[in-house]
């Protein structure tokens, strides 16, 4: 069987858009990260994605932030709490799985309420801190793609962990470059 990609490719690895440089951020701003730019480019092909943007959500957008109430976790409007964009940042994996499905693995940004890796704020309706989760985008993409490597730019830091999800993107690669199977 032809390979679908061929072995001396480099991984494909989805990167939060704002991590690449780009100003996608609710206020227009953007994150460019050394260890994304710099490190990461040099091994992997990086493919931008944005989940806010890709809910239709434009730039400037109003901040959100998450909110646990009555045991239900949403992204509400930091400003305009009755702004409640959680079902698009939640559905926004759906549209970016054709894409996600070739990818060995995916760096988000910390902290945000998409794409947190467990570094994300989650607040009570008072605004009163109650712990730290993944961001909607992130969880959702953990569940449709368990398998799919995932981490935070700022996990990059570490040599050890960046070490450890290159090995496991790689062997990803290795295995999407094989078509041996479509779901590990
Ligand atoms: S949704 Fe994610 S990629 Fe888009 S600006 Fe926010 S942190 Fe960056």
């Amino acid at each position: 069987m032809m390979p679908r990609r061929m072995q001396n490719d480099k991984p494909r690895v989805a990167v939060s858009r704002c991590l690449l440089g780009e100003p996608v951020r609710y206020d227009g701003a953007a994150k460019p990260h050394p260890q994304v730019l710099h490190v990461l480019a040099r091994c992997c092909e990086l493919v931008g994605l944005c989940p806010e943007l890709e809910a239709g959500l434009g730039v400037p957008r109003p901040p959100v932030q998450l909110v646990e109430d009555s045991q239900r976790l949403r992204a509400l409007g930091r400003d305009d709490p009755e702004l409640d964009v959680s079902a698009a940042l939640r559905g926004s994996v759906e549209h970016l799985l054709p894409v996600l499905r070739q990818c060995a693995g995916v760096v988000l940004k910390s902290r945000s309420p998409s794409c947190g890796v467990t570094s994300t704020p989650v607040f009570d309706a008072a605004g009163r801190l109650l712990r730290h989760d993944s961001g909607l985008f992130a969880q959702a993409l953990a569940r449709y793609l368990p398998e799919l490597p995932l981490i935070e730019e700022s996990a990059l830091e570490d040599a050890a962990t960046r070490r450890h999800f290159l090995q496991q993107v790689r062997r990803r690669h290795v295995c999407l470059s094989a078509s041996c199977c479509t779901t590990c």
